[in-house]
């Protein structure tokens, strides 16, 4: 028996989320991931997979992956620094430093570990951080750990940051960080980087982009952000994951030499979580190799997405930029978003509805996320149900 006073703050606290109908409880999946899989016991159209390019079921994936897991077994047993540094590892560095033409790159074992790990060590008590308003949460978590000074800028607002910065530069000494996503998760728009960069360069200030959804995804390759906006990459530092357009699980980030050789030496979340699995890097490395050698899964998933928008546009929905496969179906109240979402699932589609804390109050949605391997009849079954229910 826990102490009675956390028994009965947590089950206030828990009833108050029932009431509130913000109970959450989770749906059972039993297949792979892919458009259609088998969740709850029958199979239903899924459109809330961040499995953009379909890696995570990709043949060539799964057997790379398998041969590493009979070689090399299943868990890496240490953090790198201590005797779990694999080869592997060091590959999959090399080929994303390939990837994002940088120096260097360096791995952790997620996305949120990276940013616990990173921001952190690159700035502490006394520096000043210029962080999105729609960044995610695991941004938001790294720069409460870094205690360093937070100001949260209107979503995109460059203006915003300049006038902040002009009017009061931190004193000598501190330094400026700005955050942000280069691909918004749940609002499919770009962070305005050309000026955020432009607005760095005068500041003095390092920018850090989140390009979670933007790896696989932006570029001609899936390079990510820089490559979509000509941006030098060795100007900034780009984190992003292999949990979403990579179809396996992890993190890292890319940038120049001294800030790898910094983050090596200094990231808490490096030395104090263990390494990767070498079989996760040898998906990791088939899906580099897929960027490149299989475009047309890239081309895929863009022509979903013009398929989509034309779809979306005869309803009048607003729509992401070209590429981008993240829906935002913007409804408002919970209530209008969960009757939305549980209307879909009795036509076996799973579009889950997204309500704070994720998204702000009253801008409740569904988020809809295509993958190259959706076929036009799936969205259409989609656009059907959406004419039909909005
Ligand atoms: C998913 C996500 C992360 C975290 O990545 P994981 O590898 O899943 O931990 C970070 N930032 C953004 C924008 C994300 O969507």
């Amino acid at each position: 028996m826990i102490p009675f006073s956390f028994q009965n703050d947590f089950q206030n606290r828990l009833d108050h989320l029932e009431k509130a109908g913000r109970y959450r409880t989770f749906r059972v999946l039993d297949s792979g991931s892919g458009p259609i899989v088998d969740l709850d016991g029958r199979p239903r159209l899924l459109f809330a997979s961040n499995d953009y390019l379909g890696l995570a079921g990709h043949p060539r994936m799964i057997r790379d992956t398998a041969a590493a897991v009979e070689k090399f077994g299943t868990g890496m047993g240490a953090s790198r620094l201590v005797a779990g540094n694999h080869r592997l590892h060091e590959e999959v560095e090399r080929g994303l430093a390939e990837l994002k033409k940088t120096a260097g790159a360096l791995l952790f074992s997620s996305g949120y570990l990276t940013h616990i790990g990173v921001v952190p060590t690159l700035v502490g008590p006394g520096d000043l951080i210029f962080s999105d308003s729609l960044n995610h949460a695991s941004l938001v978590d790294a720069c409460r750990l870094s205690r360093a000074e937070v100001v949260v800028y209107p979503h995109g607002d460059t203006d915003f940051m300049a006038t902040r910065l002009g009017r009061k530069p931190p004193p000598g000494g501190s330094r400026i960080l700005i955050v942000t996503d280069g691909v918004f998760s749940m609002d499919g728009d770009l962070a305005p980087l050309p000026e955020i960069l432009a607005l760095a360069g005068q500041y003095e200030a390092l920018v850090l982009v989140d390009d979670a959804h933007a790896t696989g995804v932006l570029g001609p390759y899936g390079e990510g952000s820089t490559a979509h906006w000509g941006i030098d990459p060795e100007s900034l530092l780009t984190m992003g994951t292999f949990s979403k357009a990579l179809g396996a699980l992890g993190g890292f980030v890319a940038g120049p030499e001294i800030l790898m050789a910094y983050l090596r030496n200094q990231a808490r979340t490096l030395f104090y979580s263990t390494a990767l699995p070498p079989a996760v890097c040898a998906s990791v490395l088939r899906a580099l190799h897929l960027l490149r050698e299989e475009p047309g899964l890239l081309a895929g998933l863009r022509r979903n997405c013009a398929y989509f928008s034309n779809g979306l546009r005869a309803l009048g929905l607003p729509l992401p930029p070209a590429g981008i496969p993240i829906f935002p179906i913007i409804v408002g109240t919970e209530a209008k978003a969960l009757h939305l979402s549980r209307a879909l699932w009795d036509r076996d589609i799973c579009i889950p509805a997204i309500r704070p804390p994720t998204v702000p109050l009253n801008q409740c949605r569904l988020r809809i996320s295509l993958s190259a391997g959706h076929t036009e009849e799936q969205m259409d079954t989609l656009l059907a149900a959406l004419r039909e229910l909005l």
